[in-house]
């Protein structure tokens, strides 16, 4: 089925993965670091604070390590302190809607330099698989890495999670080198790299 949001306009028909933005300096050296939270968020709480069980932070960075062995060109590293870490990553107690969020920040220039991804360990009332989570963090590392959602069912960026699948395909990788083309189509030799937007917002999957 095809959902029809407003930002599907004008593709009927074609199966797409829309671009949202390009990372800025912070990819120029191939590399981008992700932290994972070890304390449960919970709003509302108490002040306790609960340590992120030990499936879940498998969970993401299996999630990572997709990511990482099908890009080439970009390796995800984790860091154990979230200062100047790329990417930061928690989980949340609760019983959010969504079932995860991430919040790029951006530069001066409009690229992305920080991103910030919250999963839910559940949503209405029940808690998620290690799969589904890993689902779900697949699908947010493609939000970070500058993808958009898809307007068709059965893919990893599908807007909804039960919608989609757990695998990155080949018009996922295609989605990010496009939207962060300035890195990944580089020139051999000399030139040098200068970082600009992709010149397209969206990626045909047919
Ligand atoms: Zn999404």
């Amino acid at each position: 089925m095809i959902t029809h949001e407003a930002e599907f306009e004008g593709y009927s028909g074609r199966e797409i993965i829309l671009l949202c933005c390009a990372w800025g300096e912070e990819l120029a050296d191939g590399e981008l670091t992700y932290y994972i939270g070890d304390h449960l968020i919970n709003e509302g709480s108490n002040g306790d604070r609960y340590d992120v069980d030990r499936s879940s932070v498998e969970a993401v960075t299996k999630a990572f390590e997709e990511w990482d062995s099908k890009i080439e060109g970009l390796t995800f590293t984790q860091t154990s302190t979230r200062i100047g870490a790329d990417v930061e990553i928690y989980f949340r107690e609760g019983q959010n809607e969504k079932a995860g969020v991430t919040h790029n920040y951006y530069d001066f220039y409009g690229f992305i330099s920080k991103s910030y991804v919250l999963i839910s360990k559940g949503a209405f009332g029940f808690a998620f698989s290690n799969n589904q989570m890993e689902q779900i963090v697949k699908h947010e590392i493609g939000h970070v890495l500058g993808l958009g959602h898809a307007n068709f069912d059965g893919n990893l960026m599908a807007g909804q999670v039960n919608r989609g699948i757990g695998s990155v395909s080949s018009c996922e990788i295609e989605a990010v080198y496009t939207a962060n083309e300035w890195w990944f189509d580089k020139h051999s030799g000399s030139q040098p790299l200068f970082i600009r937007q992709s010149t397209t917002d969206h990626i045909d999957c047919g």
